[in-house]
């Protein structure tokens, strides 16, 4: 059975949760930039009686765009991880269609995160202050998830040191469930290429081109893919590519995302990709610089602790929706697959799905990687979308910023406190999940990672 001071807590706060999520909704800030976003969940915990430390994680000039929150003290130590980025170009109004507004939008259902999270962390601390239980909460608001960096950042910064296990949860249009991939490392790195201008008909042999260097690193790793495993994936765009064509660019640069199964591949791969860059410009006799934004890992899979998370969650009542929210849901659905749903079909899910203990890798990537090899992590993903929405789409945005969205933040949370408090109970359940870890670590070796540097 669920424990009566959480339930009693989400009673008395789950309208200030879901006002929360969606002022972050509304304020749709992008990576490294939740400012807003940040100061209002910091004065959230702050309320709910947490000691609150805010700072931006990259460049100190900067208003902050983290939020460290902290109550109690001794073991165990538990953190909940949320996030609160937005995406550019895909802004959409709370409409079962699709609206438009220009700008940022909420397309990966960030803005109920931070909010579910932290409100997690509160209603733990309810249920400990309650029963007079030991032990430290944690919880941090992560800035720029969606340029998978933010947490390497915070990582560098020492933040999640000391952890003894972690929590957190994630939208998605399915039923509520673990996340069980292994997703892949990621290095997100900059390479940018100094050169000569010139004019590019009067005198081209006095010019050294940036951008051709851009184009030769481009082909250098398009034959390079050929030799890489099958699971690796690189992908780049253009930041600078020159501004006339009748000027030779003497600064051009590339961003490129190398994608691969494991940190030791992923370590290997960014120096291959980083010789194409110097070949290229040992070739066009331009200088170039390559710069780590991040290095993230995939994530570590402790089964014991996914599936304890599943029955903690398991104790929760169900999701419940209105009949107006799923009006709502069935006309969105209709816009966002252009046909009515059939007979039977599901238009969203409120279930939660047992964990298969099948670890298998996914293409994707997160900055949460590396929290995963700080501490024992479950993660729970699903809620909050329609069934079959596309991530990333005004479909995503539009269900985040409505009830529908809403109600499945306060639900996670109350999934993940639960959870929390059943760990407090009973800390010694983390003991196996810690060896797991562990053996884990011990079986991949030693690998090599570059942190991001701060810039101020
Ligand atoms: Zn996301």
């Amino acid at each position: 059975m669920m424990n009566q001071a959480i339930a009693k807590w989400y009673d008395e706060n789950q309208e200030e949760i879901m006002a929360l999520s969606k002022k972050i909704w509304d304020a749709s800030e992008l990576a490294m930039e939740e400012f807003e976003s940040c100061r209002l969940t910091a004065e959230f915990m702050e309320k709910h009686g947490f000691k609150v430390t805010t700072y931006h994680c990259c460049d100190s000039t900067k208003r902050p765009n983290t939020v460290i929150a902290e109550w109690g003290s001794g073991k165990p130590v538990i953190g909940f991880i949320g996030e609160y980025d937005s995406l550019p170009g895909i802004g959409q109004e709370v409409k079962p269609y699709r609206a438009p507004t220009g700008g940022n939008g909420q397309g990966c259902g960030h803005s109920l995160m931070a909010p579910s999270c932290g409100s997690a962390a509160a209603a733990l601390k309810a249920a400990m202050e309650a029963e007079g239980l030991k032990g430290t909460v944690k919880f941090f608001a992560c800035p720029a998830e969606e340029t998978v960096e933010g947490k390497m950042h915070m990582v560098r910064d020492g933040v999640f040191e000391g952890l003894d296990c972690c929590l957190a949860w994630h939208p998605q249009g399915h039923g509520l469930k673990i996340r069980e991939f292994i997703q892949n490392s990621l290095t997100n790195m900059k390479v940018e290429f100094f050169g000569t201008s010139a004019h590019a008909a009067v005198a081209p042999e006095k010019g050294r081109s940036a951008l051709d260097a851009c184009e030769l690193m481009n082909v250098g790793v398009n034959y390079l893919r050929e030799h890489c495993e099958p699971t690796t994936r690189i992908h780049y765009s253009y930041l600078s590519a020159g501004e006339k064509p009748n000027v030779i660019p003497s600064y051009a640069a590339l961003h490129y995302f190398v994608r691969t199964k494991d940190l030791k591949s992923n370590y290997e791969t960014f120096q291959r990709v980083s010789k194409c860059a110097e070949g290229a410009a040992i070739m066009t006799e331009t200088e170039c610089k390559i710069s780590v934004n991040a290095m993230v890992s995939g994530c570590m899979q402790i089964s014991g602790f996914n599936q304890f998370f599943y029955e903690s969650a398991a104790k929760v009542p169900p999701l419940t929706y209105t009949e107006e929210d799923m009006e709502f849901a069935r006309e969105l659905f209709k816009s966002i697959h252009e046909r009515e749903p059939k007979e039977g079909e599901e238009i969203i899910s409120t279930e939660l799905i047992a964990p298969t203990h099948n670890h298998v890798n996914a293409p994707s990537s997160t900055d949460v990687g590396y929290v995963t090899r700080l501490a024992p992590t479950s993660r729970m993903v699903g809620l909050g979308m329609i069934t079959g929405t596309p991530m990333h789409s005004w479909g995503s945005v539009a269900a985040a910023g409505h009830p529908i969205g809403l109600k499945s933040a306060v639900y996670a949370g109350k999934c993940q406190a639960q959870c929390g408090y059943d760990i407090v109970k009973n800390p010694e359940v983390i003991r196996p999940w810690r060896q797991d870890l562990d053996r884990q670590l011990k079986e991949e070796g030693e690998v090599k990672i570059i942190f991001p540097e701060r810039i101020n």
